[in-house]
């Protein structure tokens, strides 16, 4: 059966070609999804304009939409485990870890909840005999198109604070995870957001997701994945003239000097690269350690490594879950293939595991990398897979030069107790996120976004509600 999706309105089946999504752990198909025609698409649009522009909604005061906000959250906290199973069974991701972007993804919408009642808006002083005061105004249809690496969480952190500024919000999810958004949307419908405020469009990107950016209903574009994709984007939204916030790549350094807690700094790194088989976008991928430390550090990993658990993602147990794809694999695979072309030595993995059926399920070992430079091409391209490639440096200037050697820029991890130190070199390195002394710490209350090629724009904390706003100066003159 294929399954329906929310457009125009109500639910449809699409008289597109079926999308099969597939569960990287079994091989087997998890869904069959209807997808839209181009106009099917044009018709969704028309719909959600028609829906941004209702009074009904346009006018509901912010602390009304808070109050729907908070029913979502808790519809979403009510189905958080169906969430994560969904998740689960289409990117592979281990059941915990679902489970807390499912939690992850409730927290997002009563953030903005909160956002709604609270945010003020400015009033300058006044240069006349006038007040002058700062409205800000939806778009009105904001185009989401998200990756399959984090649906639950990205997902989230577009549709709450787009619906919080007062937008509709037509979300276009990978063609490879797209129960989580159908969830989502049916979550919104049982919350009571009106019909045709979020829809949901199925299908692969170069069809559905680039008819869609083409519509002239879309007001806005807010888009997470690859970089080349992003740049293409990008080219929709500049002939068009709207605007779009963009979060990208990142091949991001990972640095530990040699004064630094080696047992606290490893576990960071471990967490930074494997948690989610380095299907991270702030994967620190790149680990600098200082010479004198790399040694000690690399046996330490190599220890830890092992005793990661591999398995099937609902296992109690399990640390890692297999690649989001048998495709995405045999890239993985390319990438550790090329490491050792260029005269890397595989410290631990470079392979699939033996205990676990790999001809069915895309799994594949926690990968160590050393004796490459940082000019290698496993160093200067984002893998997004469990691969670690450690790079000695000398002292702080050649640590920036090489951290910084980078067309990404999205995130940082530095490990030291010299605060001053730690300090500086986050100042210098040139990244949206630094963490210092821990890693991947993420708070909806905090910008999140990249530099250089790894986005443009911020999403989260209060500018990830302006981001879906524009503004508007209002002049009445007192004499
Ligand atoms: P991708 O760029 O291949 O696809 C992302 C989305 O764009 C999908 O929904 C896809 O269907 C759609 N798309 C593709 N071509 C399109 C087009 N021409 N027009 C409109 N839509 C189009 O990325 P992916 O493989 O799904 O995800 C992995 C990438 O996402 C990695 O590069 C990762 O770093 C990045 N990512 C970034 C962040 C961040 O916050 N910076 C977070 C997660 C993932």
């Amino acid at each position: 059966m294929r399954l329906s999706f929310p457009a125009s309105g109500g639910w449809i089946t699409g008289s597109g070609p079926t999308l099969k999504t597939v569960n990287p752990a079994t091989g087997t198909i998890t869904a069959e999804i209807g997808t839209p025609t181009a106009s099917e698409v044009a018709a969704a649009c028309e719909a959600a304009l028609q829906a941004a522009r209702q009074p009904a909604w346009r006018r509901l005061k912010p602390h009304q939409r808070a109050a729907m906000l908070h029913r979502i959250a808790d519809e979403l906290t009510r189905e958080g485990e169906t969430l994560a199973h969904l998740q689960m069974v289409e990117n592979g991701k281990s059941l915990k870890e679902c489970r807390a972007q499912a939690a992850s993804a409730a927290a997002t919408f009563r953030y903005y909840a909160a956002v709604c009642e609270t945010l003020e808006a400015a009033m300058p002083p006044s240069r006349g005999e006038y007040v002058n005061f700062t409205l800000h105004q939806p778009y009105g249809v904001v185009a989401a198109i998200t990756p399959w690496n984090s649906p639950l969480t990205m997902e989230a952190q577009k549709v709450a604070p787009a619906l919080a500024a007062g937008n509709a919000v037509i979300l276009k999810p990978s063609e490879l995870t797209t129960l989580p958004g159908l969830e989502l949307a049916r979550v919104c419908e049982r919350a009571g957001l009106p019909p045709g405020l979020m829809s949901v469009l199925p299908g692969h990107g170069r069809d559905v997701g680039a008819t869609l950016l083409n519509h002239p209903a879309i007001g806005m574009i807010s888009f997470t994945g690859g970089t080349a994709t992003g740049r293409m984007i990008a080219e929709t939204a500049a002939r068009r003239l709207i605007p779009t916030a963009l979060e990208l790549g990142g091949k991001s350094p990972h640095i530990i000097f040699d004064d630094a807690d080696l047992d606290a700094a490893c576990a960071g790194v471990l967490d930074g690269i494997f948690e989610g088989m380095g299907q991270s976008c702030v994967a620190g991928s790149r680990l600098f350690v200082q010479r004198g430390a790399h040694d000690a550090v690399v046996a330490r990993l190599c220890e830890a490594v092992r005793k990661l658990r591999i398995g099937t993602p609902d296992a109690v147990d399990t640390d890692l879950g297999p690649l989001a794809s048998m495709a995405h694999r045999e890239r993985v695979e390319g990438y550790v293939a090329l490491a050792r072309n260029d005269g890397g030595r595989i410290a631990a993995g470079g392979k699939r595991p033996d205990h676990l059926d790999c001809e069915r399920g895309a799994y594949y070992l926690p990968t160590i990398i050393t004796g490459l430079s940082n000019e290698a091409r496993v160093c200067r391209e984002e893998i997004f897979g469990p691969v670690l490639c450690v790079i000695p440096f000398d002292n702080e200037a050649d640590l920036v030069r090489q951290a910084n050697d980078t067309v990404y820029g999205l995130a940082c991890g530095i490990w030291s107790p010299d605060f001053k130190r730690a300090w500086r070199v986050a100042e210098a390195i040139e990244a949206g996120t630094v963490w210092i002394n821990t890693y991947k710490q993420l708070s909806i209350a905090a910008p999140f976004g990249g530099f250089k090629e790894s986005g443009l724009g911020r999403e989260k904390g209060l500018t990830g509600l302006r981001l879906y706003q524009q503004t508007k100066s209002i002049y009445i003159a007192t004499a």
